[in-house]
């Protein structure tokens, strides 16, 4: 009851301070998804008959990009580093504050702020990351490489934030209803539990870095483990 009430607050708080009162949030998983499909439907145009082994591109960059998403995760987003303390803050001390495991859903679409990359953010990440490392590839292995890099890093990068928007829909939406969703949003739903959010399920879209490195928290696989997290 207490800790509902501190989590109101913090929504209020929330609201208050960070969503200024021109934001709309449907416009801003409109920007996400058309920044993102414009992104990839750029760099597929751009292909020049590519070979059967250069497509090989996609389900490797596709398992790099988890990667990155469970070592950003497990790595900056949840311990403060000193160029990356924003991403900290974000996560950690707003995200997490914000929604709980018994408390996942948004009271309206100007939450949507809470969980969606900031626009600007989602520019940064392609200029600093996408950019240089697209040019790496480039020079490495040619432009069709490059380019099916990039078109897998966004598609990855789309299915990403509509999956993370998702877990935060009431789990009984049409949304929350689609196949696979229940399992994967229950991860996710574990992992906002303060006691084990430093410890397990780190990949917000599929577990693969998590099963590879021993995070997956599963309930009825690791039960005995979860008081020993808690403690910490
Ligand atoms: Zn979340
Ligand atoms: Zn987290």
């Amino acid at each position: 009851m207490e800790n509902n009430k501190k989590l109101e607050e913090y929504r209020r708080r929330y609201r208050a301070e960070f969503i200024g009162a021109g934001y709309n949030g449907w416009l801003h998983l409109a920007f996400t998804v058309s920044a993102s499909v414009a992104v990839i439907t750029y760099s597929l145009f751009l292909l020049k008959d590519p070979t059967w082994y250069q497509w090989l591109t996609v389900p490797l960059a596709f398992i790099y990009t988890n990667l990155m998403e469970y070592w950003g995760h497990r790595g900056p987003m949840h311990h403060r580093r000193r160029l990356l303390g924003g991403v900290y803050q974000r996560h950690t001390l707003r995200h997490h504050r914000f929604f709980r495991q018994d408390a996942m859903a948004y009271g309206g679409s100007r939450d949507f702020h809470a969980v969606l990359f900031p626009p600007v953010l989602v520019v940064f990440f392609l200029l600093v990351t996408v950019v240089p490392s697209a040019l790496l590839v480039h020079w490495l292995l040619g432009a069709n490489v490059a380019w099916l890099y990039v078109a897998t890093v966004f598609g990855y990068f789309l299915n990403y934030e509509l999956l993370h928007f998702s877990y935060h829909m009431r789990a009984e939406s049409w949304i929350g209803r689609l196949p696979g969703m229940a399992a994967l949003r229950r991860l996710h739903t574990q992992h906002h539990d303060p006691r084990l959010m430093q410890h397990y399920n780190f990949n917000i879209t599929y577990p693969i870095g998590d099963w590879l490195f021993g995070t997956l928290y599963w309930p009825e696989a690791v039960e005995d483990r979860a008081p020993s997290a808690a403690s910490n």
